[in-house]
């Protein structure tokens, strides 16, 4: 549940950095941090707390350089502490090195076991330090080999950004599960997890990096290899449902339009008479715009959700996180008072939030309220870098569509297929469903995960 930046060849890397990262702090955020270089030494500025209360003008002053990397830690589950806060960065024989992670390695606990067993002192929790540690004990020259060499031995999802004195790498896991996207400003190179982060910088988007892909930036320019073998791709499809940015654009798939094809694909599979078309916001939006204009129902809003709640939720110890909290929201009565109301949210998790916003809706007043939701029935944890509930915490894991209508108390209830969900990410009837992650909708998972419960008990957590 992170984002990763890089900026290289700018005076002013770190101002880069932070601009990005602010653009990327849309799901709320732990911690934020930035590291940067002036050609002879690292520093790094890392703290709890959203990016625009870390980063003042005083602090950014003390990061100087012509490159830098920066990070940011959605709430999660595991433990949430400043030792966690990232880009790490370490001092080791080769010189000096930070990393940021967006993703989860599934063989952390066996990693750590083994590097623990060699000597190894772990000064986190977090899953990211075992790359350290692997970049310290390669017997290789350069980073980008040391790193090869490192990410030889771990499995899972990853996209990575390195920075040592003089160079910026950056890393897609092999099977691409989070995006990475490379731009230029300015004749600076820029890498983010995110297209969204280039607009505020007036970057152009040049190209996706791509999954197995490493990409060297130093004084020479920009090379890319790709040190892996090939593997199928396994891109995350629920970026495009939920997790990115709505004006991001991931693999050439842009994720607004995406949206807006899953809400008209919602509404040819689940068509129902009704008055008015409302979205959960704000990640319901583009779907229920789609859903409205393919059905033809008017589209308004009948929740607001308060843009200043935010501070007071995000908060780690309350398992604020995507899958739980919706932020708070309050119905527009004048919208909803007498109508059929199709409301249209990305997904169910526990079934608590969805309980009260059916509750919410009929409170204003609506004669009926049909739920719509534009992904599959959530039916399996992820493994791979978003944080979700365990399997016994999810309702669709031991409850039929019928049942969740039931328990949430809609007249009506209609999940995506995921059939229409591919169809919706790819933009064309026959695009293939191969190349996308759907483990949480499908339980098929592309990576075998190690035992959760031995996950929990070394309390190892996820960038
Ligand atoms: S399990 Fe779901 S959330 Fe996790 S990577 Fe796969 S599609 Fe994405």
């Amino acid at each position: 549940m992170c984002r990763v930046v890089g900026v290289f060849g700018h005076p002013e890397a770190a101002n880069l950095a932070y601009l990005s990262l602010y653009a990327l702090q849309h799901r709320g955020q732990e911690s934020a941090g930035i590291v940067s270089t002036d050609g002879e030494k690292l520093r790094a500025v890392r703290e709890m707390g959203h990016v625009n209360d870390i980063f003042t003008a005083t602090r950014l002053k003390d990061l100087p350089g012509h490159a830098a990397i920066g990070h940011v830690r959605y709430s999660t589950a595991g433990d949430s502490s400043k030792k966690n806060a990232q880009p790490i960065a370490v001092d080791y024989a080769g010189g000096s090195v930070a990393v940021g992670h967006n993703g989860n390695l599934v063989n952390a606990v066996e990693l750590r076991e083994r590097l623990e067993a060699d000597g190894a002192i772990f000064q986190t929790t977090s899953d990211t330090e075992c790359i350290v540690h692997l970049i310290a004990r390669s017997r290789e020259r350069t980073l980008p080999e040391r790193a090869a060499d490192a990410l030889r031995q771990v499995r899972g999802a990853y996209s990575l950004v390195f920075l040592t004195e003089n160079s910026l790498v950056a890393v897609r896991d092999p099977m691409g599960f989070r995006p990475l996207a490379l731009g230029k400003t300015k004749g600076a190179w820029v890498v983010s997890s995110e297209t969204c982060a280039f607009e505020l910088l007036e970057a152009e988007f040049v190209r996706d990096v791509e999954p197995g892909e490493m990409i060297i930036i130093d004084e020479r320019g920009l090379r890319s290899v790709h040190p892996f073998g090939p593997q199928p791709p396994r891109r995350c499809v629920f970026e495009w449902v939920y997790f990115a940015r709505p004006d991001s654009t991931i693999d050439g798939r842009s994720v607004y339009r995406a949206r807006e094809r899953m809400g008209r694909r919602l509404s040819q599979e689940h068509p129902v008479p009704a008055d008015v078309v409302i979205p959960v916001p704000d990640s319901g939006v583009a779907a229920a715009i789609g859903y409205a204009r393919e059905s033809g129902i008017p589209y308004d809003q009948g929740l607001m959700r308060s843009h200043y709640m935010g501070r007071t939720f995000i908060e780690p110890s309350q398992h604020i996180r995507h899958f739980g909290v919706k932020l708070k929201l309050s119905p527009v009565r004048e919208v909803l008072s007498g109508k059929r109301v199709v409301v249209v949210d990305d997904s169910i998790v526990r079934g608590t939030t969805s309980r009260k916003i059916v509750d919410m809706i009929r409170g204003a007043g609506a004669r009926e309220v049909h739920m719509r939701i534009s992904s599959p029935p959530t039916v399996g944890p992820c493994h791979y870098g978003i944080d979700t509930p365990t399997r016994e915490e999810l309702i669709a894991s031991s409850r039929t569509p019928e049942q969740i209508r039931e328990f949430v108390g809609a007249d009506s209830l209609g999940y995506l297929s995921l059939e229409g969900l591919h169809e919706s990410v790819n933009g064309a009837s026959d695009g293939p469903r191969e190349g996308f992650c759907n483990a949480c909708f499908s339980n098929d998972y592309p990576i075998a995960i190690q035992q959760p419960a031995r996950l929990r008990q070394l309390r190892l957590i996820s960038a």
